[in-house]
């Protein structure tokens, strides 16, 4: 009975904090569901080079067994180069960034990092060597700082605040009444999907790992930010091991390679310049693509 006597706003109080810690737990758990699935080697050691060429050796992954996703996908990124992905929705390219960061294993062929199966290294000199800026970026239930400096503890005020210049957040954080200290997520401030992946870019950019992974990074952007960071990912990409893969053709024009990837398979591949010789998939995407992007005139 003792229930009757709690006051109506204390118990508005729990039941928000009993939400919270759920969303906290779900989040929680599905980060021990991915350890489960990866586990350090008992003999498992540091990356032994960060640096060196990435190489998926004909790899097969399915997330349930009677689905295949990817089939037999083979290329390299030479150390420094950027390698493009492209192709429909749900054809596999975020798989392709999942396993780099080995969210999950391969169920055939190996991915290697400078000749290294990245089975047999910890998990955390790999996940030191990656940044990633996702499709959907989760920040945590933290300051913005501590958000934007978590891929390199110990950065100062004046790093963190370089790296949000340069992912163009940095005037709409300093317009918060907290600032750098404004709390993100369920507690505090709601950020736009365009926000959070501004975050997740200037995380990347102040972390400055050897491998860098751009999953459809500026999707959520306008088109005026996008341009704006564009440069900004373009310079952070700059002689680092690159996995790009793009919604905006004109993102990949550069790469050294260029995979189309349908259904989990690699179906034409080859420089800008190759591929639209070639005029098969690429070519018409990229046609498609310069039609909705050209100036309607009225
Ligand atoms: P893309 O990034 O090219 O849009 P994804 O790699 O995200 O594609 O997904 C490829 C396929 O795998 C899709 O059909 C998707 O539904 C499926 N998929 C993605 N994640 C999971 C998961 N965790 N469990 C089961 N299927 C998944
Ligand atoms: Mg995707």
């Amino acid at each position: 009975m003792i229930q009757l006597y709690i006051p109506l706003n204390f118990l508005g109080v729990i039941y928000r904090e009993i939400k919270q810690s759920l969303t906290d737990l779900d989040k929680m758990f599905v980060l021990m569901e991915k350890e489960r699935e990866v586990r350090d080697g008992a003999d498992a050691k540091p990356l032994a080079q960060p640096d060196g060429t990435v190489h998926f050796e004909d790899v097969s992954f399915a997330y349930e067994p009677d689905r295949p996703i990817l089939q037999h996908v083979s290329f390299e990124i030479p150390a420094g180069k950027t390698v493009a992905v492209v192709g429909p929705s749900g054809s596999g390219k975020s798989t392709l960034a999942r396993l780099l960061y080995r969210f999950y294993d391969v169920q055939d062929g190996r991915i290697t990092i400078g000749g290294e199966d990245i089975r047999t290294v910890t998990q955390a000199s790999l996940r030191q060597a990656i940044g990633i800026v996702p499709q959907d970026t989760v920040l945590f239930n933290d300051t913005i700082e501590y958000n934007i400096a978590y891929g390199r503890p110990g950065a100062t005020r004046e790093q963190v605040e370089a790296a949000a210049q340069a992912a163009r957040i940095h005037g709409f954080i300093a317009a918060t009444p907290k600032g750098y200290a404004t709390t993100v997520g369920e507690r505090g401030l709601k950020l736009s999907g365009g926000e959070k992946q501004r975050v997740a870019i200037a995380r990347t950019l102040l972390k400055n790992p050897p491998i860098v992974i751009f999953d459809e990074a500026t999707s959520a952007l306008d088109s005026a930010n996008e341009r704006a960071i564009q440069a900004e990912l373009k310079s952070a990409a700059q002689n680092k091991t690159t996995l790009v893969i793009a919604h905006r053709l004109s993102t990949v024009v550069d790469a050294h390679e260029i995979l189309v990837l349908e259904s989990g398979v690699v179906v034409e591949r080859g420089t800008h310049v190759d591929l639209l010789a070639r005029q098969g998939r690429y070519a018409q995407m990229w046609t498609l693509q310069k039609v909705e992007a050209a100036p309607v005139v009225l």
